[in-house]
């Protein structure tokens, strides 16, 4: 195992064993439920997004295993207090470096911490757990975007 293998399975035990933004929103502008039954995950995800479009908090609660949980811990960090049209660019940018070879170099320096889920490629059944909070949170921006029209 390499050093760099040590360095991101400490940056994910960290999030996982200190879940970053993890609670509830008593009244959030959208609350949704994200799934992955093949490994039993399960996260429900509350967002306040501003009339213009900014998103100003995020919560969740998690039941799931490691690589789920601190990848949704990962994630809110990564886009709280973002632009939705900037989280939506982070989204996407998480996605291509978790389903093709892609990095999140492009995004600038501050996104480091999520280059540490890049080691779960190795484990191809987990990559579904690292996305859920991804996806579930693709779900919660377009039912804001539904909800403004
Ligand atoms: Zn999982």
């Amino acid at each position: 195992m390499s050093l760099s293998d040590d360095l991101y399975r400490e940056t994910i035990l960290d999030h996982y064993h200190e879940p970053r933004n993890h609670g509830v929103i008593d009244v959030p502008t959208t609350t949704v439920e994200g799934v992955n039954p093949l490994c039993g995950d399960e996260l429900t995800l509350y967002l306040n997004v501003s009339a213009d479009g900014k998103i100003e908090d995020i919560k969740m609660t998690a039941h799931g295993c490691s690589i789920n949980t601190a990848s949704g811990s990962m994630m809110s960090e990564a886009i709280y207090g973002q632009s939705v049209e900037r989280a939506r660019e982070i989204i996407e940018t998480f996605k291509e470096m978790m389903l093709t070879k892609g990095d999140t170099e492009a995004l600038g320096g501050d996104l480091e911490d999520l280059e540490a889920l890049r080691g779960v490629k190795k484990y191809p059944v987990r990559i579904k757990c690292a996305l859920l909070p991804w996806n579930t949170l693709l779900e919660g921006l377009d039912n804001v975007k539904k909800a403004s029209v």
